[in-house]
Order: C-alpha cells, then sequence, then structure tokens
C-alpha cells in the first residue's frame, strides 16, 4: 500500500463545514487504498490573529510564548479534523508536530528542520489508523522547547514527512486549483501550469509566489519527492512539481511564471567613497545584524566626486535593524547619508527556457515601458529575471508583462475558491 500525505491549507479548514468537507477527501483517498497522512493548517486566519493577540499584551513577545501559542492554532484543526474523520466512520489520530517527531533546531519562529522520527505515524498507519499531524511546527533537540518553522511552514512539514516515510507523493492543497503562470488575483487570465521543475518553483517562491513556502521546495528538491499542488475545493489535477529529468516528452515553456513580491523595502547607502573595502565594511555589519539582503546594485561613481551610492533591497521587516546596523558605521565608512524606501515592489520572470532563449529580457524590459513602467534596480540568475518597481506599478507590471509573453489564457482558468488573501 502506497503512502500518500497530503496537506491542507488554512483556507481549506477555515470553518466547521470545511472540515467535513477535507475529512470526506481524506476519507476518499484511504478508501482508494493508501495509506494517508494529513499535515493541516491552522483554521483560517488564526494565526494572523493569535499574532495580534500576542502584540495587545507584550510589544515583543518572547520567541518561547510565541510558538507556544502559534503552535496551538494547528491543534485546534488536527482535533477537529479527526473528530470529523471519526465521524465518517475511519480512525483518525491527531498528532503534535514533536509527537510526529519532527526534530529541530532552537529558533524560534523561524526553526529548521533536523530530523524526522516518525515511528509514531508509522504505527499509526500500519494499525490502519489516518494520520492527522500539526502542521508548521516541531521541538527543538538541545531546548525541547515547542518551535514553528516560519509563516507558511505546513507546506515543509508535509514535503518532510513524505520524504520520511517515503511517500509516493506530497499532496498540496489550497484555494487555488494549482501553480499559475501569475497570481490569479492581479491576472485573471493566468494560465495553470500543470508541470514546473523544482528549480523554477524554487525562483517562484524565492520571488514571492506564496502558493508553497520556499524550504518545502528545497526538501522536496533535496529528497526528489514530487509535490502535487492542487485545490481542496475541486476534484481537478493541479499542477505536478518534479525534476522534470526523464519529462522530455513534453513542450517545455519559455516562462513558467511571473511572480511579485511587496514585502521588500530598499536602502540606499548615499556617497560612499569609492575605495577598495567599503562594500565589505557595509555589508559586514549587515551580515552581523543578520540581515538578509537580497539585490545589491551600486551605481556608477559620478566623473570627479570619487563617490558612490550603494543600493540594495530587504525584507520590510528588517529595515530598522539595517538603518541603526548601518548608521552606527557611518563614520567609519565615510558615507554621505541613508535612504529608506519601502514603496516598492519585485516583479520576476521565471522559466527554464530562457537560458536558451536570447531577448527574453529585451521583450521584458520592452513590455515594462510600453506601460509606463520605470525599473530601479535588476537582478537576473540562470533562469530569471527580476526588476524593482514602484509599489503601485507591481499589478501594471505583473499584467503587462504576462501579456507579453502571451501567457493570457484565451478562458479564465484561474478560480480563487476561498481565502481573505491576508
Ligand atoms: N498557520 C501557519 C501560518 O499561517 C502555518 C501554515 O499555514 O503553513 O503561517
Ligand atoms: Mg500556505
Amino acid at each position: 500500500m502506497g503512502v500518500v500525505v497530503q496537506k491542507y491549507g488554512g483556507s481549506s479548514v477555515a470553518d466547521a463545514e470545511g472540515i467535513k468537507r477535507v475529512a470526506q477527501r481524506i476519507v476518499d483517498a484511504k478508501k482508494a487504498g493508501n495509506q494517508v497522512v494529513v499535515v493541516v493548517s491552522a483554521m483560517g486566519d488564526t494565526t494572523d490573529e493569535l499574532i495580534d493577540l500576542a502584540e495587545q499584551v507584550s510589544p515583543l513577545p518572547p520567541g518561547r510564548e510565541m510558538d507556544m501559542l502559534l503552535t496551538a492554532g494547528e491543534r485546534i484543526s488536527m482535533a477537529l479534523l479527526a473528530m470529523a474523520v471519526g465521524n465518517l466512520g475511519h480512525e483518525a489520530r491527531s498528532f503534535t508536530g514533536s509527537q510526529a517527531g519532527v526534530i529541530t533546531d532552537a529558533a524560534h519562529g523561524k526553526a529548521k528542520i533536523i530530523d524526522v522520527t516518525p515511528g509514531r505515524i508509522r504505527t499509526a498507519l500500519d494499525e490502519g489508523a489516518i494520520a492527522i499531524v500539526a502542521g508548521f511546527q516541531g521541538v527543538s533537540q538541545t531546548s525541547k522547547d515547542i518551535t514553528t518553522l516560519g509563516r507558511g511552514g505546513s507546506d515543509t512539514t508535509a514535503v518532510a514527512l513524505a520524504a520520511a516515510l517515503r511517500a509516493d507523493v506530497c499532496e498540496i492543497y489550497s484555494d487555488v486549483d494549482g501553480v499559475f503562470t501569475a497570481d490569479p488575483r492581479i491576472v485573471p487570465a493566468a494560465r495553470k501550469r500543470d508541470r514546473i521543475s523544482y528549480d523554477e518553483m524554487l525562483e517562484m517562491a524565492a520571488c514571492g509566489a506564496k502558493i508553497l513556502h520556499l524550504r518545502c521546495v528545497e526538501y522536496a528538491r533535496r529528497y526528489d519527492m514530487p509535490i502535487h499542488v492542487r485545490s481542496s475545493f475541486s476534484l481537478k489535477d493541479g499542477t505536478w512539481i518534479t525534476d522534470q529529468r526523464d519529462g522530455d516528452t513534453m513542450e517545455q515553456a519559455i516562462i513558467a511564471g511571473v511572480a511579485h513580491d511587496r514585502s521588500e523595502a530598499k536602502i540606499t547607502v548615499v556617497g560612499v567613497p569609492d575605495k577598495v573595502g567599503e562594500a565589505a565594511r557595509i555589508f559586514e555589519a549587515l551580515a552581523d545584524a543578520q540581515i538578509n539582503i537580497d539585490m545589491i546594485v551600486q551605481n556608477v561613481s559620478a566623473a570627479d566626486t570619487n563617490l558612490t551610492d550603494i543600493s540594495f533591497t530587504l525584507p520590510h521587516a528588517d529595515g530598522q535593524a539595517a538603518m541603526s546596523a548601518l548608521t552606527r558605521i557611518q563614520e567609519t565608512v565615510g558615507f554621505a547619508s541613508l535612504q529608506y524606501d519601502d514603496q516598492i515592489g519585485k516583479v520576476s520572470l521565471i522559466g527554464a527556457g530562457m537560458r536558451s532563449h536570447p531577448g527574453v529580457t529585451a521583450k521584458f524590459f520592452t513590455s515594462l515601458a510600453e506601460a509606463g513602467i520605470n525599473i530601479s534596480m535588476i537582478s537576473t540568475s540562470e533562469i530569471r529575471i527580476s526588476v524593482v518597481v514602484d509599489e503601485a506599478q507591481v499589478d501594471d507590471a505583473v499584467a503587462a508583462t504576462h501579456h507579453a509573453f502571451d501567457l493570457d489564457a484565451d478562458d479564465v482558468e484561474a478560480v480563487v475558491y476561498g481565502g481573505t488573501g491576508r
């Protein structure tokens, strides 16, 4: 009997009705002859609501308590789902991440999985039960405290369990039918992809596509675990994410999709002396403050000033810390000033076919120019081009690019079944 791991997101289990609907799907998978393991997220916007609550009682809640609080969201949905499955006449047992053997490091709020020992899940399956596991959580190997894997981390729980249990597939259920060529909330004519490679999906997740957690895709690629992203609201086949190694019979699209991200801000270090070692000093200060930098641009020195400007993007959330870290080294580096801009957005074009198709960049920039969109930063990888634009123009940039690369579907395919988009 094959093992199937299914993960249901918060919008799929937003209320009692949703939980009963999901329970029926789980039972159907079991009846089809599989051993079924389910990973579930917190109901609807529960996690956001718990964060709001925490912020009302403390401006800076300790990570340990925050994780204790947030993991409660998944415990509610796992128990309710187990009851709903039981009510359909099948035995289901719920497990916290810790009980399921998800062992992590001790970094509260962003713990990394270091081992998965799913002994109790195995036993439950062998005894004919359906195992239901709370997503996005584990237990620290060292402190034994409860940890969370970061927002959206249930996807990673699902893939990690699937790999540890040698499942045939990890099915990720959400409120859209799969991975689209753009966010259907912005481009209604976005097209569903039947297949995408791990590499493309990694770039899309890193560039803001919220459909899958980045670490989940990294994990799936490392263990070669096929992911099937699909809707819990329909029976349609979704998008398969695999390494596509032997899939050369199908035509490969040049462009996999257009992703966007509004979660970054831009800092410009103005008037940096143009001499050896200054950039190193700036980025060392940021690294010491644990700040992840994304794009970097160093402008050409103005002819006779011997000064340059260095701009980079980083998560909004790290903006304050980065500005303080840079202010501390202002005198030693000798730069003139700092500028902070959080009204930016990043738009990325992703596709493995770019490697062998010249002219993609030119077409991308032309489509943005025709839409009257100014580009303030550019970065590329082998299979991606990203630009930073004014935040107010992100939607237009996504739509223009999608159109220019003929990605628009003839008929609207994208259905957004639920979720508040929060
Ligand atoms: N409930 C958590 C969140 O909202 C984890 C997840 O849904 O994957 O981020
Ligand atoms: Mg999610």
